[in-house]
């Protein structure tokens, strides 16, 4: 496969942008390095690079794209908006529908703010939960990741991490002693964390369900004792569902597992493709943010009428019957072919699912927390990812990123994804 007009944008792009690319997780440094490939056109399931090469697309741009590219429904409601005019400054009717379906969808956002992306979501939701206890402290989990605001980028996961720099530079140290990080999955860390720091705690944060070093699940009873654990010091708790809102059902991971949090910071998902984050909690604790209470945030772009209209056509898209089946049908025949064709090639995988998500670790060994994700073999994936993309399947280029499919994904783009992974493990084995 030729991807020469790639590779001279790519020089191109070096020359006026920082790295090439406007986001680190773009770049192909943790794959082996190299020119990315540079789209010119989606639609449905698939990708056009410059060159004219067609790819089955995983990476669903990080998540947003859940019903696939340029969906006729998304399509049409933002040139319909567009034409009415992009952005009034003015409070809009559209605000009100679309906050009331994500309030209907997750029950504890009893009153939300639209902010701009899923960074500023987690932020604002720190801010409040700092307003509301009085308290400084934030104890989070080791490779969640919530955006690049300074307080979260304290051993932070995807982004980061897939460049092999846990932490970033430029973070006072003072924002940095504010942080407290423990293992995912273990009570008994976040335990020993309260005990010492509880009463300086003012939030636990968490993915509910991690994203961000591949798809890990929460052990069974996980979330309650996040809650209680929590509770009992005083301090909130905030899910980062900015990932998992409406992945996996209509709403969120806490509406399917029935374990509620006091904030919720949401994205992604609920913008249908452009930029937007949210975040919402109890009536009493939203009810300190300005112009009301005495917690300021505020926006230009905020519920913006373009992202208000993308995301009301893609949630009632989503809402249609069957969605959520499908997308759970289509992942685990694709996982559980992956899964028999490594143990045919005698290839050591690992696959968590959930959903129409899942990701395919190089390890032999389960995956709950940061520390299983990170050992994963990061030179069998590289291998892996660029044998798929000459194959035509575009993956996350990076050894535990989310493969996520779209409900644009059919049978037959399903198969010939099949084709290329027992292409891929083949020359794998053959390689040794
Ligand atoms: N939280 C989570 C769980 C995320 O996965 C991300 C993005 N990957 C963010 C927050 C940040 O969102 P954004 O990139 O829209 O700022």
């Amino acid at each position: 496969m030729r991807r020469e007009r790639s590779e001279a944008l790519y020089e191109q792009a070096l020359d006026v942008i920082v790295g090439g690319v406007n986001s680190p997780s773009r770049s192909f440094r943790a794959v082996g390095g190299g020119a990315p490939v540079f789209m010119k056109r989606a639609q449905g399931a698939y990708f056009w690079d410059e060159d004219g090469n067609r790819y089955i697309d995983y990476l669903g741009a990080f998540g947003p794209i859940i019903l696939g590219h340029a969906h006729p429904a998304v399509t049409e409601a933002i040139v319909k908006t567009a034409a009415e005019g992009t952005l009034y400054g003015t409070p809009t009717e559209k605000e009100i529908r679309f906050c009331r379906m994500l309030r209907e969808a997750i029950p504890s956002c009893e009153l939300l703010r639209l902010v701009n992306s899923g960074t500023e979501a987690v932020m604002s939701a720190i801010r409040l939960a700092r307003a509301y206890t009085g308290r400084d402290k934030i104890i989070k989990f080791a490779g969640c990741y919530h955006g690049h605001s300074d307080l979260v980028l304290v051993a932070a996961g995807s982004g980061p991490s897939t460049l092999g720099m846990p932490d970033s530079a430029g973070i006072p140290q003072s924002i940095a002693r504010e942080v407290i990080t423990v293992p995912f999955n273990r009570l008994d860390t976040l335990e020993q964390a309260l005990d010492r720091w509880g009463d300086q705690t003012a939030a636990v944060l968490v993915e509910p369900l991690v994203g961000n070093f591949g798809i890990v699940p929460p052990a069974p009873g996980f979330l309650e004792g996040v809650n209680r654990l929590a509770h009992a010091a005083g301090a909130l708790v905030i899910y980062d569902e900015v990932i998992t809102a409406f992945r996996f059902h209509y709403g969120g991971v806490q509406t399917l597992y029935g374990v509620e949090p006091d904030l919720t910071a949401l994205g992604k998902i609920i913008g249908g493709g452009l930029p937007i984050g949210a975040y919402g909690g109890r009536r009493e604790i939203m009810e300190l943010v300005a112009p009301v209470g005495p917690m300021y945030q505020a926006g230009t772009m905020a519920g913006n009428p373009l992202s208000v209209a993308a995301g009301i056509a893609c949630l009632e898209t989503l809402a249609r019957p069957g969605t959520y089946e499908r997308l759970d049908q289509a992942g685990e025949r694709l996982a559980g072919a992956i899964a028999e064709l490594a143990s045919r090639y005698g290839i050591p995988v690992q696959i968590n699912r959930k959903g129409g998500a899942f990701t395919v670790y190089f390890t032999d060994r389960p995956v709950t927390d940061y520390d299983g994700a990170k050992a994963a073999d990061g030179e069998a994936f590289a291998r892996f990812f660029h044998l798929m993309l000459e194959s035509g399947v575009y993956l996350p280029a990076s050894k535990y990123e989310a493969w996520f499919l779209t409900i644009a994904h059919s049978d037959e783009d399903i198969d010939r994804t099949i084709e290329a992974v027992e292409r891929a493990f083949r020359e794998m084995k053959r390689e040794g």
